[in-house]
């Protein structure tokens, strides 16, 4: 017998707070997380949560909606203001949905959409029908890559250019061009490619999820300025949080984004997490330039320190990052997933990667030649540059030292004591980790 529910009950508490405890004594590493502050906490546990608000603010089809629908308009007015866009929809739930958004808006089935492969850092909500991508199974997309330059780690322009003109040839031409990704080290060439596009008529999409909180502190590109219609995002990657998306764009494209928004793909736009978006966005216009700058030079310097420690640094060339995330080649050693379960049970936590050039020599998403990291979530812990070269020193004795990750152990935690609180956040009562009973 698998025991009663009062043990399941239980027995659900104990491992949510275990997990905080861990995660308490971890370096945490995955590119695509963050920590949010005790605000942004204390929006996701309000009564937001259970209500429904469909339509939009002021225009709602449900009844309740009164504060609701003040805080929405103030989530909405911090969105434009964040990105200096002229409209912003804050109700898509995830990155994914709000990718949906624009497939939906701007596109019908069967059309052709342009985006990066997996590993050239495209992410599966781009994705091609036959790898279950969201783009090609859930709209319909056929989806043609951009040509990818492995040296450069970016799109390569001219080939992109020969590619949609042969398109437009053979009656394919893109109705979206998709830029972004989350293998993302250095700027996409939006700018350098967006007037090309337009004068084929193509509808340019850019996708932020990684890069959204240093896009809104002035340091990655600035992807509507340089002419991209519309941007979608994640809200919790390098910004604040709580998970959630968003769509940015100009009035001309409002309308047909709303309506793909509601009613097309979301009836609850989960309200709680909307108010925490709006506390998050007044989080980062008052400390997103500090925070993205600390970031940046946090991931430059562990990209130098693991390069200087013996691994294989993607993007050597270009000084390795521009953005939050470090890219390494674990080929030397064992592959990506060997590498990430070894250092998971030294407590530090990263995801492996495809890298350009795995799938043409077989390699696969569980056995991958890379791991990537990010330094998101060390960075709004408080870390500088001392904790990045003791990380870089840590994850050789696991990888390339064979050392016992478990001797690790109490490194890591007396590494992590004096960062146990939110950074770059108004009001930092709570711990980053703190587990909170209202039981
Ligand atoms: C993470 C990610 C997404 C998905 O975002 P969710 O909020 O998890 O749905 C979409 N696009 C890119 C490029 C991403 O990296």
């Amino acid at each position: 017998m698998a025991g009663s529910q009062k043990e399941s009950y239980k027995k659900i508490f104990a491992k949510i707070k275990e997990h905080h405890t861990w995660f308490a004594n971890s370096i945490p590493l995955i590119a695509s997380e963050n920590i949010p502050s005790p605000a942004v906490r204390e929006a996701i546990v309000s009564d937001f949560g259970n209500r429904y608000a469909e339509g939009w603010p002021g225009e709602r089809v449900y009844a309740g909606c009164t504060y609701i629908d003040d805080v929405e308009f103030e989530c909405i007015k911090l969105a434009k203001r964040l990105y200096k866009a002229k409209f912003a929809d804050v109700r898509p739930i995830s990155g994914v949905v709000a990718n949906l958004v624009i497939y939906s808006a701007f596109s019908n089935p069967g059309d052709v959409m342009l985006a990066p492969s997996i590993p050239a850092g495209g992410h599966i909500s781009h994705g091609k029908k036959e790898h279950s991508g969201t783009a090609g199974l859930v709209h319909g997309l056929d989806i043609e890559f951009y040509p990818f330059d492995a040296q450069e780690m970016t799109i390569d322009v001219d080939k992109t250019k020969k590619k949609v003109a042969e398109l437009k040839k053979s009656g394919r031409l893109a109705k979206i061009a998709m830029f972004g990704g989350s293998l993302f080290l250095f700027p996409h060439p939006v700018k350098e490619l967006s007037d090309f596009l337009k004068g084929y008529g193509v509808h340019i999409n850019y996708d932020a999820a990684h890069v959204a909180g240093l896009i809104a502190g002035g340091r990655f590109q600035n992807p509507l300025r340089e002419g991209a219609d519309t941007m979608t995002m994640s809200t919790h990657k390098t910004l604040f949080g709580p998970q959630g998306g968003l769509v940015l764009g100009s009035e001309e494209h409002a309308e047909q984004i709303k309506k793909a928004t509601f009613p097309g793909l979301t009836s609850s736009h989960h309200i709680n997490n909307m108010a925490a978006k709006a506390v998050a966005f007044a989080e980062a216009l008052e400390f997103g330039k500090a925070y993205a700058d600390q970031v940046i030079k946090n991931a430059k310097t562990l990209a130098v320190a693991l390069s200087d420690a013996g691994f294989k640094v993607l993007g050597e060339r270009r000084g390795f990052t521009e953005s939050h995330q470090i890219a390494v080649n674990v080929l030397d050693y064992s592959d990506g997933g060997k590498v990430e379960a070894d250092l998971e049970k030294a407590n530090i936590i990263v995801n492996r990667q495809l890298i350009p050039g795995d799938i043409k020599a077989g390699r696969n998403y569980f056995h991958p030649g890379g791991i990537r990291l990010g330094v998101s979530e060390i960075t709004r812990l408080g870390m500088k540059k001392d904790q990045m070269c003791e990380i870089a020193g840590l994850i050789r004795q696991v990888v390339i030292e064979k050392k016992d990750p478990k001797k690790l152990l109490p490194r890591i935690k007396a590494l992590r004591k004096n960062y146990q609180k939110v950074r770059f956040c108004f009001d930092d009562k709570l711990g980053a980790y703190e587990y909170v009973r209202l039981r």
